[in-house]
């Protein structure tokens, strides 16, 4: 092991604080460092809270190649792989290098306007959604194929591991997390004699992009929404996504099948 440091990222409620400072003695006590603020130079980042935590501190700390294990203090906390009575077993685990490190997909979208373009990187997901929850009309392509003009809530383009997150409550499929495919769910499409859009989502392969270009009526705003935080955009022309050449790594004890953890989290 190159250096004994562990970076622990934690997010403020009375469960986290209490298990972040317990985690921490027991660290220190087996020889470990824990950093107070995040060091580039740890080999393993411990986050203690829910899903959103763990979200929220891969974005961050810049996609960071150091893999990520989380500590469920949280509501679901379907990435949180350790639960807090299980401590320590992580310490021995982590002492006797008895796990694996799994990298995993995400998305990149490129946000063009007439001037300039911007890029997003998400984890779960980037929704595309109306302003002031207006209806919201998109060409759709894939891969220069012009496909649909969908018209209502918004679209959700979805990782693999984000399938089982927004994702699924709009009826999206849930995807094998080492399948490199985008997902791309309607939220609430119209179909009507004046509307007709896909009510299924679709899984478009890695190699392929999905382009959207918005119809403005009355509204030239647009909301972004990346793995939950809002981006509000004027006049966008296109926004294009695809599978992004970063990865973030997480770090796996090995006893948390993708399978279980559905059954166990949802069933
Ligand atoms: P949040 O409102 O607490 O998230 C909603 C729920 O989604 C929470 O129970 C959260 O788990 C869970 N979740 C997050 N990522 C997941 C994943 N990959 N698989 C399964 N469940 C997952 O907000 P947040 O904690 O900041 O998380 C942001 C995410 O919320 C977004 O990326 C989006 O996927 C999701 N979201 C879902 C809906 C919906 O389902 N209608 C609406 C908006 C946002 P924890 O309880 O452990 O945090
Ligand atoms: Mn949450």
């Amino acid at each position: 092991m190159k250096t004994k440091k562990i970076n622990i990222i934690h997010n403020n409620t009375e469960k986290s604080l209490n298990i972040t400072s317990l985690l921490k003695e027991k660290l220190e006590h087996q020889g470990f460092c824990i950093t107070d603020s995040f060091s580039y130079d740890a080999f393993l980042n411990i986050c203690v809270g829910g899903d959103g935590a763990f979200l929220r501190a891969i974005h961050n700390f810049d996609f960071t190649n150091i893999p990520f294990i989380g500590i469920n203090t949280g509501t679901l906390g379907f990435f949180q792989e350790v639960s807090p009575e299980n401590l320590d077993l992580l310490i021995q685990k982590i002492k006797n290098q008895d796990y694996k490190i799994e990298p995993i997909f995400l998305v990149e979208g490129i946000i063009c306007t007439r001037t300039s373009c911007i890029e997003l990187i998400a984890i779960n997901e980037i929704v595309i959604k109306g302003y002031h929850s207006k209806t919201i009309h998109l060409n759709v392509s894939i891969d220069n194929n012009y496909l649909e003009k969908f018209s209502g809530d918004g679209v959700i383009v979805s990782t693999p591991i984000g399938s089982t997150a927004y994702n699924f409550s709009c009826g999206g499929s849930l995807v094998y997390p080492t399948l490199d495919v985008l997902q791309l769910t309607p939220i609430a499409p119209i179909n009507s004699k004046a509307y007709r859009s896909l009510t299924s989502s679709i899984i478009v392969p890695n190699s392929l992009l999905i382009q959207i270009k918005p119809e403005y009526r009355d509204e030239n705003s647009i909301l972004i929404v990346v793995d939950g935080q809002e981006h509000k955009y004027e006049n966008i022309v296109e926004i294009s996504f695809k599978i992004s050449s970063m990865k973030a790594n997480i770090l796996t004890l090995g006893n948390h099948s993708f399978w279980t953890n559905v059954k166990d989290k949802f069933l």
